[in-house]
C-alpha cells in the first residue's frame, strides 16, 4: 500500500474516462484518502458517484479555476475536512474551440489568455493558495503533451500552454523544492476524453500513435494513473520536476519505423 496515511485532492475529473479518474483509482487502490473537485453544477453530478465509488463522498468541492474566491474557498474546506495534505493533483486544461483547429496566426487574444489561464497560471495559483495545509514532503503532479514539445496538427494553442505548462512546472518545483515539496507532470500520449474531443482530427493522431509509437498501442488512464500514483508516492521521492513521459515510447521517434520498399 505505497499510498497509504496519505491524503490529497484531485482537481479535474469529468467522467470516469478522464485522466483524473485513472490517477485516483491508483492511489486509492494503494490506500490513499482523496478529496475531488468540479468545475460546475452539471459536472458536479458526475464527479459526486465518483467520489462516492472511492469512499469520498464528503470531499466534494467546487472548484473553478478561472475563480481566485473559488481556489481560496476550496483550501479553507480542505483544512476543515482533511487537516493538511499529501497530494495533489491537476488535470485541467482548457483552449476555445478557436485555438485548436485552423490558423495559428489567427489565434485571438482573449482565447489566448484563456488558455494560458486555466491551462497554467491555476497551477501556481492552487500550489500558492494550498500550500499553507501541503505536508512537508507534498508531492504536485501535471500533466502536459509532446504537442508542447514539438509541432502536433490542430494542438496549436495548447501546445503553447504545455510548453508553458512544463516550465511552470521546473520553475515551481525549483521554488518549492527547499520546502520538501516535489512538482512533477506526465506528458501522457493521446487518450479519447472530453478534452481531447475538442481537438481537430483527434482520431488521426490516436492511429498516427498507436502505428508508430515502440510498443504499438495507446496509453491507457489505468497505466497513466499507475505512473502518476509512483510520482505522488513515496517512491519518487528524489524525483521533482521531471516531465515524465508516459505514451508508449512515442516521442523517442524520430521518424516512423518503417521502410521504403526498395524492391
Ligand atoms: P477531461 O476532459 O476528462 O479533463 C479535463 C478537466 O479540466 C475536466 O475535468 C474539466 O472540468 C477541467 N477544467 C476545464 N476548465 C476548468 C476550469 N476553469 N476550472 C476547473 N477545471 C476545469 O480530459 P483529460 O484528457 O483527462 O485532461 C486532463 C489533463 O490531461 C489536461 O491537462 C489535458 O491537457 C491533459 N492531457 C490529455 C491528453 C489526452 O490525450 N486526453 C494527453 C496528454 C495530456
Amino acid at each position: 500500500m505505497f499510498m497509504k496515511g496519505k491524503k490529497g485532492v484531485i482537481l479535474g475529473v469529468a467522467n470516469n474516462k478522464s485522466i483524473a479518474y485513472g490517477i485516483a483509482k491508483a492511489c486509492a487502490d494503494q490506500g490513499a484518502e482523496i478529496a475531488f473537485t468540479y468545475l460546475n453544477d452539471s459536472l458536479k453530478k458526475r464527479v459526486e458517484p465518483i467520489a462516492a465509488e472511492f469512499g469520498s463522498e464528503n470531499l466534494v468541492y467546487p472548484c473553478d479555476v478561472s475563480n481566485p474566491d473559488e481556489i481560496k474557498a476550496l483550501k479553507e474546506s480542505l483544512e476543515k475536512d482533511m487537516g493538511q495534505i499529501d497530494f495533489i493533483v491537476h488535470s485541467i486544461a482548457f483552449a476555445p474551440k478557436d485555438g485548436l483547429t485552423g490558423r495559428f496566426y489567427d489565434i485571438p487574444k482573449a482565447s489566448f489568455d484563456i488558455a494560458m489561464d486555466v491551462s497554467v497560471y491555476s497551477l501556481i495559483e492552487v500550489v500558492r493558495e494550498l500550500k499553507p495545509i501541503m505536508s512537508d514532503n507534498c508531492s504536485v503532479l501535471t500533466l502536459s503533451y509532446y504537442g508542447g514539445v514539438k509541432y502536433i496538427p490542430n494542438y496549436n494553442l495548447m501546445g503553447v500552454a504545455k510548453a508553458a505548462l512544463e516550465m511552470t512546472t521546473k520553475y515551481l518545483a525549483e521554488d518549492l523544492g527547499k520546502d520538501g515539496i516535489r512538482v512533477n507532470a506526465i506528458s501522457a500520449g493521446p487518450i479519447k476524453t472530453l478534452a481531447a474531443a475538442g481537438i481537430g482530427e483527434f482520431r488521426f493522431m490516436l492511429k498516427w500513435n498507436e502505428a508508430h509509437s515502440p510498443l504499438k498501442k495507446n496509453v491507457t488512464t489505468t497505466e497513466v494513473g499507475n505512473s502518476g500514483m509512483y510520482l505522488l508516492s513515496d517512491l519518487s521521492s528524489a524525483v521533482t520536476g521531471e516531465i515524465h513521459y508516459v505514451d508508449c515510447g512515442f516521442n523517442i521517434m524520430g521518424m516512423p519505423a518503417t521502410s521504403f520498399d526498395e524492391n
